[in-house]
């Protein structure tokens, strides 16, 4: 039995990145790896900045408030306004540039009229008030993404605030799916009995496309052994990876494992965890080959714990592994399992933890009611107000 860091680090010592690089538009880049860093050529703002609605004043004409000034001139968002006269101010909006000579912003709610030209203000103000300096959230010069980042949303609209409209990117990942089972039928097709429709192909072919793999459906693959070594050879000739479901067991009707001897070399590991155990590793003509567990709430633990970090570094992904929470348990768990368990898990609003009361690795359920996982370890019973390890979901998924 391995450990799953023993599993998670033998598996990440084989993750060779891929090599290519290229230009995407910033519109397309999303889930891509940033293949070298952003660095701005701008300041962001640009200049200073109103972050206020009001008046841009010279903030020693305002030492005995009331005071009441002439407005001398109009700048909205976008315009740049003459220096500031003398015993004037200016009325400004929120993200316009600060007239030459003014020192500070007053709002608009400090603010009484005073008719047609003119304006009182009725609070003394400071010097660099309700100013956004030039610069002073983004430098010229500044990097604002590292290679190797993640472009989900917030790392896509910085790139676009400094100007990009292409960014380098690594080549997508090409990755092979496919479902071992004679019993699997497709949602959309009657179920005859002892049959069962296949949910791994459309969730794990979903959790990829988070990844921002290219998806090779490869479908369903019967329970015979040629047909099985057929569809890994036609992987191998146009995928970077190979991902499977069912069929590494050591049942008689689990041909994944000669198949994959058949074409290239194997490794059947026993991860200690529950849900999971078996876990394939291997090559076949060359492509990395992860075999995951056939029952879906295995398939969907090993894929985020083994597959997503393996995925990750082969596209060239900085790796962030995700930090367990430290929270309560509003439940008890009188007998824990002996092997590490990853139990699902939910958020109550008074922030502790409850249970999804059916654990077995069959039930998706479980998975889609869930806000994370608990990193339960081996044989260690949870009695309520416990402090556990909560791995939430949001930060595996993407
Ligand atoms: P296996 O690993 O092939 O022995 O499968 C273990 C269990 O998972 C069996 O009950 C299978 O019917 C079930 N299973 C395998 N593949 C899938 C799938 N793609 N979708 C849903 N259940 C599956
Ligand atoms: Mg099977």
């Amino acid at each position: 039995m391995l450990t799953v860091e023993e599993a998670r680090a033998r598996l990440l010592s084989q993750a060779v990145p891929l090599r290519g690089v290229e230009q995407v538009p910033i519109g397309r880049a999303l889930g891509r790896v940033l293949a070298e860093p952003v660095v701005s050529s701008i300041a962001v703002p640009p200049l200073d900045a109103s972050q206020m609605d009001g008046y841009a004043v010279r903030a020693a004409e305002l030492a005995s408030t009331p005071v009441t000034l002439p407005v001398s001139q109009r700048i909205p968002a976008g315009q740049i306004g003459a220096a500031l006269a003398p015993g004037t101010v200016a009325r400004i909006f929120t993200g316009a540039p600060v007239p030459p000579g003014a020192d500070a912003i007053v709002m608009q709610e400090a603010t009484s009229a005073a008719g047609e030209g003119a304006i009182t203000l009725t609070e003394p103000a400071r010097a660099g008030q309700w100013i956004r300096r030039a610069g002073s959230d983004i430098a010229v010069g500044q990097t604002v993404l590292a290679a190797g980042e993640r472009l989900l949303a917030p790392q896509l609209g910085l790139a676009a605030s400094v100007g990009c409209a292409q960014l380098p990117v690594r080549a997508r990942l090409r990755v092979a799916l496919f479902s071992t089972g004679d019993e699997l039928v497709m949602p959309g097709e009657p179920l005859p009995p002892g049959r069962i429709y296949n949910s791994n192909r459309t969730m794990l072919a979903a959790l990829l496309t988070m990844l921002g793999c290219e998806v090779q459906d490869l479908g369903i693959v019967p329970d015979r052994l040629e047909a099985t070594r057929a569809a890994f050879v036609g992987a191998s000739a146009r995928a970077d990876l190979i991902i499977t479901s069912g069929g590494v067991s050591v049942g008689e009707e689990d041909h994944v494992k000669p198949a994959v001897q058949g074409e290239g070399a194997l490794d059947l590991w026993q991860v200690a965890m529950k849900p999971g155990k078996p876990l394939a590793f291997g090559h076949v003509r060359a492509v990395p080959f992860i075999g995951l567990p056939g029952n879906p709430v295995s398939s969907f633990v090993t894929f985020l714990l083994f597959a997503r970090p393996f995925i990750l570094a082969r596209q060239g992904a900085v790796l962030r592994e995700a930090q367990p929470l430290p929270l309560r348990a509003a439940f008890d768990l009188p007998r824990a399992d002996k092997r590490r368990e990853f139990l699902r898990a939910r958020l109550t609003p008074a922030g502790e933890l409850e249970l999804f009361a059916n654990q077995v690795s069959s039930a998706l359920v479980s998975v889609a009611w869930a806000d994370g996982l608990i990193d339960n370890p081996a044989g260690q019973a949870i009695a309520r107000g416990d402090v556990v390890r909560f791995l939430p979901l949001s930060s595996l998924l993407w």
